[in-house]
């Protein structure tokens, strides 16, 4: 704590606080007694008033401003008495030229015994400087808050420091991606020499602003024609009048250069402190202009472009088709309209897994893209859906370009270590024929893509008017169906298997229907074949599988035993499921012994005999479930399979069992595939037994189980549990 006694004393002592204060203050200060005695000033002071070194002699304020004489100081010095601050406008004596005038400050401080004031000094010019720049960093800012792009908000920083600053010239300049520098803003600069440096790279020793964003640091080069910085563009620069240049990089939040801020001069030089100063605000101002113009991308882009594949999304689309629309009616030109649906994309997402899906998804847009022109649109509507728009196509056209969006997509992808080939179907719609707005187009188009997909996808179909009921029931029958599983609406049925050689239960098979809210119970029948198509099937058995094990653990806290249970599943499941991790993992939920699970599987499954369909059934046997070959005979292979294929049952397809009596030709068969279960050691199940009569003849033929109405129909798992525990009389 300083004594007031000696405060105002220590001033003119180097050694004291007071007088070290002052010295280091930011600004140019002095301290004058009552008698106008300058007891002590600081550098800055001196530097203003040109008075030699600090500290050099005793003045007196009468010395150092013309301005003020000893009856100007005595009535300023009684001003001040009773004021706490003095502004006053001054002249200087020593300048040699033309005196500037000083803005001064006087603030009164007195201690017990002693009386002086501090003086501040200004000179009006950086006044005039500072203001400048405060309106500058006022203006610039209006224009960043009012959305204005980069480059205009860059060309007004530009003009207004050229005002400021006469002797400079201004420039800003981008960094792109490729690391090369790109014109933003450089009002005063002659194209030419923009033009020769738009596109430069930037380098260890490219020029002042090339070399500045390389380094992310300040490059001063206060003389182009000997700085070795400038060699490659020394003559380029000079040939313009330029001698000097002081260049600062723009960098970001995340230490990203941007873009660089530059200076020029047209004489060797450096920059002034003024220089610095508005530099230093400059640099704030572009930080905040790139950054204000980077969300304003940012926004735009999560706007109107689906972050997966930066595709334009549904509103970008609905936009530009209805400019196009526009346009190309008053042309009397055709739009065609192209939606394309990867085919069964579902299933490979869910069995490879979500960022698989999406590798495939943007690999899918990157092939689908190189197959447009750059005047068409291609957007993703979320999921596998895409829609293109191709301004002035007809319908050859739009063939071509379906055939060559088809032909792309089909090469195989490496998702992982999964080789996937994409499909897809796409339907086409044309305006003005097919439609006028584009919601009508779009509806049309998704029409005739369900027509591709139905009549077997990796195709095109055009729209054709008469399409729309049947393929809009079917559209509604696999909303329902979709619906149906995340309601879950099935319901498992079970139908018991006899064995005919002990006359007990052999097992039960798992049938499922869908109880659907309006239908009621809608057999199997009628909407497998539409849930394999939509890929929805593998759904829907995981989801029989876990009611099965679910009830199984039921019957058997109930002290019901069933020696076996047979699941159905689909080819689609063995294509895009992995079926073994979800069999494994119901297993594993509920403790059951594996041999007593069945899965039924489908001849087709081993006609499309693929190493993998191999390996999957192998490890299914190893997980110990057993394995059932459904509606056997159907399939038209060769039988070689049953050597290759680890399976433990062969059900014999009803039809055979129907005419057993009347066609020799199906006893016949039915009799060879009993042989070939004995032979194979396989169990032979016998399907859709309804008479007293066929079933004597499949004993007679050996026939080991029996399936069918003549023993039960399918049923609910109230009326099994009481079959069950009645114990019925099956003969
Ligand atoms: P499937 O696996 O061959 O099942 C036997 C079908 O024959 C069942 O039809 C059953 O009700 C019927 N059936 C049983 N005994 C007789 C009979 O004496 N006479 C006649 N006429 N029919 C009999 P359902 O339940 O309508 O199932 C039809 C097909 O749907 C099944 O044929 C199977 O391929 C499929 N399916 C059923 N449930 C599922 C399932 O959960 N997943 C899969 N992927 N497919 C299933
Ligand atoms: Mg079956
Ligand atoms: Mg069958």
């Amino acid at each position: 704590m300083l004594k007031p006694a000696t405060f105002l004393s220590d001033l003119d002592k180097p050694d004291s606080l007071i007088y070290s204060m002052l010295m280091r203050a930011p600004i140019a200060m002095a301290f004058v007694n009552e008698a106008g005695d300058v007891i002590c000033m600081n550098d800055r002071f001196h530097a203003l008033v040109g008075k030699g070194a600090a500290n050099a002699g005793l003045e007196r304020i009468q010395q150092v401003f013309t301005s003020i004489n000893t009856v100007r100081w005595a009535k300023l010095w009684q001003q001040l008495q009773d004021q706490e601050r003095l502004h006053t406008r001054e002249v200087l004596a020593v300048a040699a030229d033309q005196p500037p005038s000083l803005e001064l400050t006087l603030m009164p401080v007195s201690s017990k015994d002693e009386r002086g004031a501090f003086i501040y000094v200004q000179d009006t010019e950086s006044v005039y400087q500072t203001e400048g720049i405060n309106l500058l960093r006022q203006e610039v800012l209006e224009s960043v808050a009012s959305g204005e792009s980069v480059n205009s908000v860059m060309d007004l920083l530009c003009r207004r420091v050229e005002a400021l600053a006469p002797e400079v010239v201004c420039t800003v300049l981008l960094v792109d991606e490729d690391g090369r520098l790109r014109h933003c803003a450089a009002p005063s600069m002659r194209e030419d020499y923009v033009q020769a440096i738009d596109g430069l790279p930037i380098g260890p020793s490219a020029g002042s602003c090339g070399t500045a964003a390389w380094r992310g640091e300040v490059v001063e080069v206060t003389d182009i024609a000997h700085d070795p910085l400038w060699e490659n563009y020394r003559e380029l620069a000079l040939s313009h009048g330029l001698a000097a240049c002081w260049s600062s990089p723009i960098t970001m939040k995340n230490g990203h250069v941007a873009g660089t801020f530059a200076l020029y001069f047209r004489e060797p030089r450096g920059a002034s402190p003024f220089h610095r100063e508005m530099v230093q605000a400059c640099l704030h101002l572009c930080l905040l202009a790139f950054e204000s113009e980077e969300s304003k991308q940012q926004i735009y882009q999560l706007a109107f472009y689906d972050p997966l594949t930066d595709l334009p999304n549904r509103s970008l689309l609905w936009d530009r088709a209805q400019q196009s629309l526009k346009r190309l009616a008053r042309e009397r030109q055709p739009l065609a309209v192209l939606i394309l649906d990867l085919d069964r994309f579902k299933t490979i997402n869910d069995s490879l897994g979500h960022s698989r899906g999406d590798y495939l998804l943007k690999t899918v847009a990157k092939r689908l893209e190189q197959c447009l022109r750059p005047r068409d649109t291609l957007a993703r509507l979320g999921g596998d859906e895409f829609v293109m728009l191709l301004p002035g196509m007809g319908s050859s056209q739009a063939i071509v370009v379906a055939e060559k969006l088809l032909a792309s997509l089909a090469v195989p992808v490496m998702v992982n270590t999964t080789e996937v080939t994409p499909t897809a179907s796409i339907g086409i719609s044309i305006a003005p024929d097919d439609g006028t707005d584009f919601d009508t187009l779009q509806k049309h188009a998704d029409l005739a893509m369900y027509k591709a997909k139905a009549e077997g996808r990796n195709t095109f179909r055009f729209f054709r008017p008469q399409m729309n009921d049947a393929v809009i029931k079917r559209l509604e029958m696999e909303v329902a169906l979709r619906k149906a599983i995340t309601e879950k609406q099935f319901v498992v049925y079970y139908q018991p298997q006899i064995n005919l050689k002990t006359h007990e239960l052999h097992g039960l098979e798992a049938l499922v229907r869908w109880r659907h809210p309006e239908l009621g119970l809608v057999s199997p029948a009628s909407f497998i074949p539409l849930a394999e198509e939509s890929g929805l099937i593998s759904q829907i058995d995981q989801q029989v599988l876990e009611a099965v094990c679910q009830q199984r653990q039921r019957w058997s806290e109930q002290g019901i035993t069933v020696d076996s249970v047979s699941v159905n599943l689909s080819v689609a499941d063995f294509k895009y499921a992995d079926v073994t991790e979800n069999v494994r993992r119901v297993l594993q939920r509920y403790p059951l012994p594996p041999e007593s699970l069945t899965l039924e599987i489908t001849e087709s499954l081993m006609l499309n005999s693929a190493e993998n369909t191999l390996a999957t059934l192998e490890s299914l046997r190893a997980l110990g479930v057993k394995l059932s070959v459904d509606d056997f005979g159907t399939g038209y292979s060769s039988l070689s399979y049953l050597k290759r294929f680890p399976v433990n049952e062969l059900k014999l397809d009803r039809s055979f069992v129907r005419d057993l009596s009347d066609d020799p030709s199906d006893r016949a068969l039915a009799n060879a595939i009993i042989h070939l279960g004995d032979t194979f050691k396989l169990t032979v199940v016998a399907e859709g037994v309804e008479t007293r009569e066929q079933l004597d003849t499949l004993i007679d033929m050996g026939c080991g189980v029996a399936q069918g109405y003549y023993f039960a129909h399918p049923m609910p798992v109230d009326a099994i549990t009481h079959w069950l525990t009645d114990g019925p009389e099956v003969f």
